[in-house]
């Protein structure tokens, strides 16, 4: 059996993704303790229920003591308030992480609360489903996912080598980025898409009542695949949203410079323009199945 990673990890937050990772620790073994943290005591109870986790803590600050790792898996908005609770009882030498979907305001909000002697190494699993809660996770949510770790500048190498090893044990690919960039990235691929089916469901559901029985009647594989990412959880997005402001809002623009040029084309029967798209989202589609990451 391969040594363990970290003798004892600790996660705040057990939905999906934290309930996930619990799940990961236990099956690889790469983690001696999995120790669980959640506001929620409902939450806790089923954690215990469910014996995904060694021990199930309510106070964040009996829960950090002596862990090596401590994961902060809850939503965006939320992690200031936690880091704050935790940081005076973070073990010396512990590492730090996060599995939020932004990265310029984690590190701008949790960066300055990290005690001097705490490796501070913020990640994003790029591995996720519709679905909340710790019934939704399970072991091989990050298997052949990418986890990008996104340490600041000065971050000692042993400690982001420790998170890679952690991540890469759940099956993961992972690699370094910078906070800036991994912001825009995530705005195109996942932010704007989700922003895209929130509204478009929206925009259906506005419509007079018998155009949306219609809509829910007869909803082709278009707008069905829309509700599955507009199934998301509300708190998670909109602290998404609220925390990658500047880099979605320029794709958003981008987006609605890109969707005039389409109608234009449709007015004016500019069929070439009209193929000409259709045929590069095709091939992005192709990549995609080529890599692996359908
Ligand atoms: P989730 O299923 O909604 O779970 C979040 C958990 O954190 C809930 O149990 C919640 O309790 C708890 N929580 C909220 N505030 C807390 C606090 N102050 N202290 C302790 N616990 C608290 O969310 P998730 O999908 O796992 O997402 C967690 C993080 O992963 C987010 O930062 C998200 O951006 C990131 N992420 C998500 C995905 C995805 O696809 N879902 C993918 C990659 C990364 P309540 O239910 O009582 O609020």
């Amino acid at each position: 059996m391969a040594e363990v990673v970290f003798q004892r990890l600790t996660l705040i937050g057990l939905g999906l993704i934290g309930s996930s990772v619990a799940r990961a620790a236990k099956a690889t073994g790469a983690v001696g303790e999995v120790v669980a943290c959640d506001a929620d005591a409902a939450v806790l109870a089923r954690v215990a229920e469910l014996g995904i986790a060694d021990r199930v803590e309510s106070d964040p600050a009996t829960a950090v003591t002596g862990a090596d790792c401590v994961m902060l898996c809850v939503p965006v908005g939320a992690l200031a308030e936690v880091a704050a609770a935790i940081a005076p009882h973070l073990a010396q030498d512990a590492v730090l992480t996060d599995v939020g979907s932004t990265k310029v305001s984690v590190i701008r909000d949790v960066g300055p609360l990290v005690p001097a002697g705490v490796h501070f190494v913020p990640g994003h699993p790029l591995a996720g489903t519709e679905f909340s809660g710790p019934d939704a996770g399970f072991a091989t949510l990050f298997e052949g996912r990418w986890t990008l770790l996104v340490p600041p500048p000065g971050t000692e190498a042993a400690a982001v080598d420790r998170m890679t090893a952690l991540w890469r044990r759940f099956g993961s690919m992972t690699e370094i980025m910078e906070p800036a960039h991994h912001d825009r990235v995530l705005a195109i691929v996942s932010h704007l898409p989700h922003l895209l089916a929130f509204t478009i469901c929206g925009t259906a559901d506005d419509l007079a009542d018998e155009s949306r029985q219609e809509v829910l009647r007869f909803a082709a594989s278009g707008f069905r695949d829309f509700t599955r990412i507009a199934a998301s959880d509300p708190t998670m997005w909109r602290d998404v949203f609220l925390n990658n402001r500047e880099a979605l809002l320029e794709m958003l623009a981008r987006f609605t410079e890109d969707a005039q040029a389409m109608a234009r084309a449709i007015r004016w029967g500019d069929s070439a323009y009209i193929e000409d798209r259709v045929l590069r989202g095709r091939k992005i589609r192709r990549s995609l199945i080529d890599l692996k990451q359908a």
